[in-house]
Protein backbone atom coordinates (compact mmCIF):
# COMPACT_ATOMS: atom_id res chain seq x y z
CA UNK A 1 0.00 0.00 0.00
CA UNK A 2 1.34 3.33 -0.82
CA UNK A 3 2.55 5.29 2.36
CA UNK A 4 1.13 8.74 3.00
CA UNK A 5 4.08 11.44 4.13
CA UNK A 6 1.31 11.76 7.44
CA UNK A 7 3.24 14.92 8.53
CA UNK A 8 0.77 16.40 6.60
CA UNK A 9 -2.11 15.80 8.71
CA UNK A 10 -0.19 17.75 11.23
CA UNK A 11 -0.39 20.87 9.57
CA UNK A 12 -2.89 23.35 11.16
CA UNK A 13 -5.44 24.65 8.77
CA UNK A 14 -4.97 28.11 7.86
CA UNK A 15 -8.45 29.99 8.23
CA UNK A 16 -6.75 33.25 8.36
CA UNK A 17 -7.61 35.34 4.84
CA UNK A 18 -10.76 32.78 4.49
CA UNK A 19 -11.78 33.77 7.65
CA UNK A 20 -11.65 37.36 6.75
CA UNK A 21 -13.12 36.62 3.44
CA UNK A 22 -16.27 35.08 5.27
CA UNK A 23 -16.75 37.77 8.06
CA UNK A 24 -16.25 40.58 5.10
CA UNK A 25 -18.92 38.67 2.52
CA UNK A 26 -21.14 38.42 5.71
CA UNK A 27 -20.70 42.13 6.16
CA UNK A 28 -21.72 43.32 3.03
CA UNK A 29 -24.81 40.99 2.46
CA UNK A 30 -25.76 42.60 5.55
CA UNK A 31 -25.36 46.36 4.25
CA UNK A 32 -24.66 45.80 0.29
CA UNK A 33 -24.22 49.96 0.45
CA UNK A 34 -21.12 49.77 2.23
CA UNK A 35 -18.30 50.94 0.27
CA UNK A 36 -15.27 48.72 1.53
CA UNK A 37 -11.67 49.72 1.89
CA UNK A 38 -9.08 46.44 1.49
CA UNK A 39 -6.05 47.41 3.66
CA UNK A 40 -4.83 43.29 4.34
CA UNK A 41 -3.86 43.05 0.96
CA UNK A 42 -0.17 41.59 0.48
CA UNK A 43 -0.10 41.65 -3.41
CA UNK A 44 1.22 44.89 -5.14
CA UNK A 45 -1.44 46.85 -7.47
CA UNK A 46 1.02 49.15 -10.18
CA UNK A 47 1.23 47.30 -13.08
CA UNK A 48 4.77 46.38 -14.36
CA UNK A 49 6.70 49.30 -15.32
CA UNK A 50 7.48 50.51 -18.91
CA UNK A 51 10.95 48.47 -19.37
CA UNK A 52 10.00 45.32 -18.23
CA UNK A 53 7.17 45.84 -20.51
CA UNK A 54 9.17 46.39 -23.41
CA UNK A 55 12.03 43.97 -22.56
CA UNK A 56 9.11 41.23 -22.26
CA UNK A 57 7.49 41.96 -25.87
CA UNK A 58 11.29 42.12 -27.02
CA UNK A 59 11.98 38.70 -25.78
CA UNK A 60 8.80 37.30 -27.03
CA UNK A 61 9.17 38.65 -30.54
CA UNK A 62 13.24 37.05 -30.12
CA UNK A 63 10.96 33.66 -29.61
CA UNK A 64 9.41 33.67 -32.75
CA UNK A 65 12.21 33.95 -34.83
CA UNK A 66 14.36 30.63 -35.32
CA UNK A 67 17.67 32.50 -34.96
CA UNK A 68 17.01 33.89 -31.58
CA UNK A 69 14.14 30.97 -29.97
CA UNK A 70 15.45 29.75 -26.68
CA UNK A 71 14.02 26.15 -25.36
CA UNK A 72 15.46 25.38 -22.33
CA UNK A 73 17.89 27.19 -20.63
CA UNK A 74 20.25 26.70 -17.74
CA UNK A 75 18.43 25.61 -14.61
CA UNK A 76 20.28 28.03 -12.96
CA UNK A 77 19.28 30.80 -14.75
CA UNK A 78 20.61 33.09 -17.40
CA UNK A 79 24.28 34.21 -17.45
CA UNK A 80 22.44 38.45 -18.38
CA UNK A 81 20.21 37.83 -15.22
CA UNK A 82 22.71 36.55 -12.42
CA UNK A 83 25.13 38.93 -13.62
CA UNK A 84 22.74 41.84 -13.15
CA UNK A 85 22.05 40.62 -9.93
CA UNK A 86 26.15 39.88 -8.68
CA UNK A 87 25.95 44.35 -10.22
CA UNK A 88 23.30 45.25 -7.56
CA UNK A 89 25.27 43.16 -5.18
CA UNK A 90 28.37 45.03 -6.01
CA UNK A 91 26.28 48.41 -5.84
CA UNK A 92 26.23 47.81 -2.17
CA UNK A 93 29.80 46.46 -1.53
CA UNK A 94 29.14 42.79 -1.62
CA UNK A 95 30.90 40.53 -3.66
CA UNK A 96 28.55 37.75 -4.93
CA UNK A 97 29.90 35.18 -7.35
CA UNK A 98 27.89 34.54 -10.49
CA UNK A 99 27.84 30.79 -9.69
CA UNK A 100 26.04 31.73 -6.51
CA UNK A 101 23.00 33.03 -7.57
CA UNK A 102 19.90 30.75 -8.45
CA UNK A 103 17.47 32.25 -10.52
CA UNK A 104 13.89 30.74 -9.57
CA UNK A 105 10.30 31.37 -9.98
CA UNK A 106 9.37 33.23 -6.78
CA UNK A 107 10.98 33.28 -3.26
CA UNK A 108 8.01 31.27 -2.16
CA UNK A 109 9.47 27.94 -3.96
CA UNK A 110 12.68 28.63 -2.88
CA UNK A 111 12.16 28.96 0.75
CA UNK A 112 10.46 25.52 0.61
CA UNK A 113 12.27 23.66 -1.81
CA UNK A 114 15.86 24.75 0.15
CA UNK A 115 15.14 21.96 2.68
CA UNK A 116 15.45 19.32 0.26
CA UNK A 117 19.39 19.62 1.09
CA UNK A 118 19.35 19.62 5.27
CA UNK A 119 18.37 16.83 7.16
CA UNK A 120 14.80 16.28 8.66
CA UNK A 121 16.88 15.77 12.24
CA UNK A 122 17.52 19.61 12.10
CA UNK A 123 16.05 22.21 14.69
CA UNK A 124 14.14 25.14 13.26
CA UNK A 125 13.78 28.42 14.35
CA UNK A 126 11.10 30.91 13.33
CA UNK A 127 10.50 34.27 15.27
CA UNK A 128 6.89 34.89 16.29
CA UNK A 129 4.74 36.48 14.64
CA UNK A 130 5.89 33.99 11.33
CA UNK A 131 5.18 34.09 7.42
CA UNK A 132 3.50 30.94 7.81
CA UNK A 133 5.43 29.55 4.98
CA UNK A 134 8.45 28.75 6.97
CA UNK A 135 6.47 26.83 9.91
CA UNK A 136 4.72 24.79 7.07
CA UNK A 137 7.17 23.67 4.83
CA UNK A 138 8.88 21.89 8.04
CA UNK A 139 5.75 20.67 9.65
CA UNK A 140 5.62 18.83 6.14
CA UNK A 141 8.97 17.27 6.56
CA UNK A 142 8.56 16.38 10.46
CA UNK A 143 10.94 18.79 11.78
CA UNK A 144 10.84 19.99 14.84
CA UNK A 145 10.02 24.26 15.63
CA UNK A 146 11.38 26.40 17.72
CA UNK A 147 9.51 30.18 18.23
CA UNK A 148 11.35 33.03 18.98
CA UNK A 149 8.73 35.14 20.17
CA UNK A 150 8.51 38.90 18.92
CA UNK A 151 7.12 41.40 20.94
CA UNK A 152 7.13 45.22 21.69
CA UNK A 153 9.73 44.49 24.56
CA UNK A 154 12.41 43.61 21.48
CA UNK A 155 10.70 46.04 18.85
CA UNK A 156 9.36 42.74 17.22
CA UNK A 157 13.32 41.95 16.21
CA UNK A 158 14.30 39.22 18.42
CA UNK A 159 17.77 38.68 19.39
CA UNK A 160 19.60 35.22 19.28
CA UNK A 161 19.05 33.25 22.62
CA UNK A 162 22.82 31.52 23.61
CA UNK A 163 21.07 28.91 25.64
CA UNK A 164 18.87 27.51 22.81
CA UNK A 165 20.73 25.54 19.80
CA UNK A 166 18.79 25.93 16.79
CA UNK A 167 20.12 24.18 13.41
CA UNK A 168 18.39 26.21 10.27
CA UNK A 169 17.30 29.67 11.32
CA UNK A 170 14.71 31.60 9.64
CA UNK A 171 14.88 35.41 9.43
CA UNK A 172 13.18 37.56 7.45
CA UNK A 173 14.04 41.32 7.18
CA UNK A 174 12.40 43.70 6.64
CA UNK A 175 9.07 41.56 8.33
CA UNK A 176 6.16 40.34 7.27
CA UNK A 177 3.33 40.76 8.94
CA UNK A 178 5.10 42.80 11.29
CA UNK A 179 7.71 45.72 8.79
CA UNK A 180 10.61 45.57 11.74
CA UNK A 181 13.90 45.74 10.25
CA UNK A 182 17.38 44.39 11.74
CA UNK A 183 20.39 46.86 11.21
CA UNK A 184 23.39 45.36 9.99
CA UNK A 185 24.66 44.97 14.07
CA UNK A 186 21.87 43.36 14.62
CA UNK A 187 22.37 41.24 11.60
CA UNK A 188 26.00 40.56 13.06
CA UNK A 189 24.80 39.15 16.46
CA UNK A 190 22.73 36.32 14.54
CA UNK A 191 25.53 35.66 12.08
CA UNK A 192 28.02 34.98 15.60
CA UNK A 193 25.70 33.20 16.97
CA UNK A 194 25.34 30.86 13.67
CA UNK A 195 28.80 30.75 13.33
CA UNK A 196 29.04 29.58 17.01
CA UNK A 197 26.39 26.91 16.97
CA UNK A 198 27.29 25.83 12.87
CA UNK A 199 23.61 26.71 12.46
CA UNK A 200 22.38 27.51 8.77
CA UNK A 201 20.15 30.77 8.75
CA UNK A 202 17.83 31.52 5.79
CA UNK A 203 17.50 35.11 5.59
CA UNK A 204 14.35 36.31 3.53
CA UNK A 205 14.80 39.90 2.14
CA UNK A 206 11.83 39.60 -0.36
CA UNK A 207 11.28 43.26 0.90
CA UNK A 208 14.80 44.86 1.23
CA UNK A 209 13.93 47.15 -1.66
CA UNK A 210 11.28 48.93 0.36
CA UNK A 211 14.85 49.66 2.66
CA UNK A 212 14.67 54.07 2.51
CA UNK A 213 17.98 54.61 4.26
CA UNK A 214 21.27 53.06 5.73
CA UNK A 215 19.88 52.31 8.84
CA UNK A 216 18.34 48.81 7.87
CA UNK A 217 20.46 45.93 6.03
CA UNK A 218 19.21 44.77 2.71
CA UNK A 219 21.14 41.43 2.81
CA UNK A 220 22.52 39.13 5.59
CA UNK A 221 25.80 39.77 3.96
CA UNK A 222 25.97 43.14 4.99
CA UNK A 223 27.38 41.08 8.45
CA UNK A 224 30.83 40.08 8.55
CA UNK A 225 31.10 36.43 7.94
CA UNK A 226 27.65 36.04 6.53
CA UNK A 227 28.91 34.26 3.32
CA UNK A 228 29.99 31.44 5.86
CA UNK A 229 26.79 30.57 7.20
CA UNK A 230 23.47 32.21 5.34
CA UNK A 231 21.79 31.86 2.45
CA UNK A 232 20.10 34.70 1.27
CA UNK A 233 16.26 34.71 -0.72
CA UNK A 234 14.93 37.33 -2.89
CA UNK A 235 12.13 38.44 -4.85
CA UNK A 236 10.94 40.63 -7.82
CA UNK A 237 7.45 39.97 -6.60
CA UNK A 238 7.25 42.89 -4.06
CA UNK A 239 10.19 45.33 -5.62
CA UNK A 240 8.95 45.26 -9.36
CA UNK A 241 5.86 43.67 -9.22
CA UNK A 242 6.02 40.53 -10.12
CA UNK A 243 3.79 38.49 -7.97
CA UNK A 244 1.73 37.39 -11.38
CA UNK A 245 4.80 37.49 -13.69
CA UNK A 246 7.17 34.96 -11.18
CA UNK A 247 10.91 35.66 -10.74
CA UNK A 248 12.73 35.57 -7.99
CA UNK A 249 16.99 34.02 -6.71
CA UNK A 250 18.84 32.59 -3.78
CA UNK A 251 22.35 33.18 -2.89
CA UNK A 252 23.81 29.92 -1.98
CA UNK A 253 27.74 31.32 -1.18
CA UNK A 254 30.26 28.21 -2.23
CA UNK A 255 31.64 29.29 1.31
CA UNK A 256 28.74 27.70 2.79
CA UNK A 257 29.96 24.60 4.03
CA UNK A 258 28.40 22.19 7.07
CA UNK A 259 29.55 18.21 7.89
CA UNK A 260 32.41 19.36 5.65
CA UNK A 261 30.28 19.71 2.23
CA UNK A 262 29.73 22.73 0.24
CA UNK A 263 25.98 23.53 0.23
CA UNK A 264 26.31 25.54 -3.35
CA UNK A 265 26.80 21.81 -4.95
CA UNK A 266 24.10 20.48 -2.91
CA UNK A 267 21.53 23.04 -4.12
CA UNK A 268 22.37 22.75 -7.87
CA UNK A 269 22.21 19.38 -8.03
CA UNK A 270 19.11 19.59 -6.28
CA UNK A 271 17.84 22.45 -8.64
CA UNK A 272 19.24 20.74 -11.69
CA UNK A 273 17.05 17.30 -10.87
CA UNK A 274 13.96 19.12 -10.14
CA UNK A 275 13.83 22.24 -11.75
CA UNK A 276 14.04 23.33 -15.90
CA UNK A 277 14.44 26.99 -15.30
CA UNK A 278 12.43 30.20 -15.73
CA UNK A 279 11.05 31.20 -18.45
CA UNK A 280 13.45 33.60 -20.90
CA UNK A 281 11.60 36.19 -21.73
CA UNK A 282 10.88 36.54 -17.74
CA UNK A 283 13.94 36.38 -16.90
CA UNK A 284 14.51 39.36 -19.72
CA UNK A 285 11.97 40.79 -18.05
CA UNK A 286 13.54 40.65 -14.60
CA UNK A 287 17.10 41.84 -16.17
CA UNK A 288 15.30 45.05 -17.22
CA UNK A 289 14.50 46.04 -13.59
CA UNK A 290 18.38 46.35 -13.15
CA UNK A 291 18.48 48.90 -16.16
CA UNK A 292 18.71 52.67 -15.42
CA UNK A 293 15.09 53.37 -17.06
CA UNK A 294 13.80 49.84 -14.97
CA UNK A 295 15.38 50.81 -11.62
CA UNK A 296 14.02 54.64 -12.21
CA UNK A 297 10.66 53.21 -12.56
CA UNK A 298 10.28 50.59 -10.38
CA UNK A 299 11.53 53.48 -7.75
CA UNK A 300 8.67 55.15 -8.50
CA UNK A 301 6.36 52.49 -7.86
CA UNK A 302 7.82 51.89 -4.38
CA UNK A 303 7.59 55.18 -3.46
CA UNK A 304 4.25 55.30 -4.13
CA UNK A 305 3.53 52.69 -1.84
CA UNK A 306 5.82 54.40 0.79
CA UNK A 307 4.08 57.25 0.25
CA UNK A 308 0.60 55.08 1.66
CA UNK A 309 2.41 53.71 4.28
CA UNK A 310 3.14 57.23 5.61
CA UNK A 311 -0.18 58.23 4.90
CA UNK A 312 -1.00 55.27 7.62
CA UNK A 313 1.91 55.78 10.09
CA UNK A 314 1.31 59.35 10.32
CA UNK A 315 -2.58 58.63 11.01
CA UNK A 316 -1.86 56.51 13.71
CA UNK A 317 1.08 59.04 15.11
CA UNK A 318 -1.83 61.39 15.54
CA UNK A 319 -4.01 58.74 16.59
CA UNK A 320 -1.27 57.95 19.48
CA UNK A 321 -1.62 54.49 18.26
CA UNK A 322 1.74 52.42 18.66
CA UNK A 323 2.73 50.56 15.44
CA UNK A 324 6.15 48.95 14.20
CA UNK A 325 7.02 49.39 10.34
CA UNK A 326 6.33 51.55 7.48
CA UNK A 327 9.04 52.66 7.28
CA UNK A 328 11.30 49.98 5.27
CA UNK A 329 8.45 47.96 4.93
CA UNK A 330 4.87 48.40 2.87
CA UNK A 331 3.54 46.63 6.29
CA UNK A 332 2.23 48.48 9.09
CA UNK A 333 1.72 46.37 12.26
CA UNK A 334 -0.25 48.05 15.23
CA UNK A 335 -1.39 47.51 18.57
CA UNK A 336 -5.11 47.36 18.63
CA UNK A 337 -6.47 50.18 20.70
CA UNK A 338 -8.22 49.70 24.20
CA UNK A 339 -7.05 46.47 24.71
CA UNK A 340 -8.73 45.16 22.03
CA UNK A 341 -8.63 41.38 20.34
CA UNK A 342 -7.01 40.53 16.97
CA UNK A 343 -10.56 39.51 15.80
CA UNK A 344 -12.24 42.12 18.20
CA UNK A 345 -10.46 44.96 16.47
CA UNK A 346 -11.52 43.50 13.03
CA UNK A 347 -14.90 43.49 13.40
CA UNK A 348 -14.77 46.60 14.94
CA UNK A 349 -12.57 48.44 12.22
CA UNK A 350 -15.41 46.49 9.16
CA UNK A 351 -18.53 47.53 10.92
CA UNK A 352 -17.25 51.28 12.10
CA UNK A 353 -15.13 52.50 9.42
CA UNK A 354 -15.72 49.42 6.51
CA UNK A 355 -12.12 48.73 6.48
CA UNK A 356 -10.68 45.42 5.89
CA UNK A 357 -7.27 44.85 7.68
CA UNK A 358 -5.31 41.31 8.47
CA UNK A 359 -5.37 39.80 12.43
CA UNK A 360 -2.67 39.56 14.02
CA UNK A 361 -2.61 36.34 15.62
CA UNK A 362 -3.48 34.72 11.67
CA UNK A 363 0.31 34.75 12.21
CA UNK A 364 1.31 33.62 15.20
CA UNK A 365 0.33 33.79 19.12
CA UNK A 366 2.57 36.74 19.28
CA UNK A 367 0.13 38.30 17.35
CA UNK A 368 -2.53 38.39 19.41
CA UNK A 369 -3.70 41.50 19.97
CA UNK A 370 -2.04 43.13 17.08
CA UNK A 371 -3.19 44.10 13.60
CA UNK A 372 -1.66 44.46 9.77
CA UNK A 373 -2.67 46.99 7.27
CA UNK A 374 -0.67 47.36 3.81
CA UNK A 375 0.43 50.01 2.00
CA UNK A 376 -0.52 48.30 -1.38
CA UNK A 377 -3.81 50.44 -1.96
CA UNK A 378 -4.10 53.49 -3.60
CA UNK A 379 -3.59 56.82 -2.31
CA UNK A 380 -7.32 57.80 -2.30
CA UNK A 381 -8.45 54.52 -0.66
CA UNK A 382 -5.78 54.70 1.49
CA UNK A 383 -6.60 58.37 2.78
CA UNK A 384 -10.36 57.82 2.86
CA UNK A 385 -9.20 54.57 4.95
CA UNK A 386 -7.34 56.71 7.28
CA UNK A 387 -9.72 59.50 7.20
CA UNK A 388 -12.29 57.10 9.24
CA UNK A 389 -10.01 55.41 11.16
CA UNK A 390 -9.36 59.62 12.32
CA UNK A 391 -12.99 59.95 12.39
CA UNK A 392 -14.16 56.28 14.56
CA UNK A 393 -10.65 57.14 17.12
CA UNK A 394 -11.25 60.76 17.64
CA UNK A 395 -14.34 60.93 18.39
N1 LIG B 1 8.74 35.90 1.55
C1 LIG B 1 7.88 36.71 2.18
C2 LIG B 1 8.22 37.20 3.54
C3 LIG B 1 6.67 37.09 1.58
O1 LIG B 1 5.83 37.90 2.22
C4 LIG B 1 6.36 36.60 0.30
C5 LIG B 1 5.11 36.93 -0.37
O2 LIG B 1 4.21 37.55 0.11
C6 LIG B 1 7.28 35.74 -0.31
C7 LIG B 1 8.46 35.41 0.34
C8 LIG B 1 6.96 35.11 -1.63
O3 LIG B 1 7.58 35.75 -2.65
P1 LIG B 1 7.43 35.23 -4.15
O4 LIG B 1 6.26 35.93 -4.74
O5 LIG B 1 8.73 35.60 -4.77
O6 LIG B 1 7.23 33.75 -4.12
Amino acid sequence: MAQINKHYTEIKENYLFSDIAKRTAAYTAAHPEADIIRMGIGDVTLPLCDAVIQALHAAVDEMSRQESFHGYGPEQGYEFLKDAICDYYAKRNISILADEVFISDGAKSDLGNILDIFSTDNTVMVTDPVYPVYVDTNIMAGRKIIYAPANEANGFLPMPDESIDCDLIYLCSPNNPTGAAYTAAQLQVWVDYAKKHDSVILFDAAYEAFITDGKAARSIYEAEGAKDCAIEFCSFSKTAGFTGTRCGYTIVPLTLVRDQKPLQPFWLRRQTTKFNGVPYIVQRAAAAVFSEEGARQIRDNLDYYRENARTITDTLDDLGIWYTGGVHSPYIWLKCPNGMGSWEFFDFLLEKANVVGTPGEGFGECGKGYFRLTAFSSHEKTKEAMRRLKNVFQK
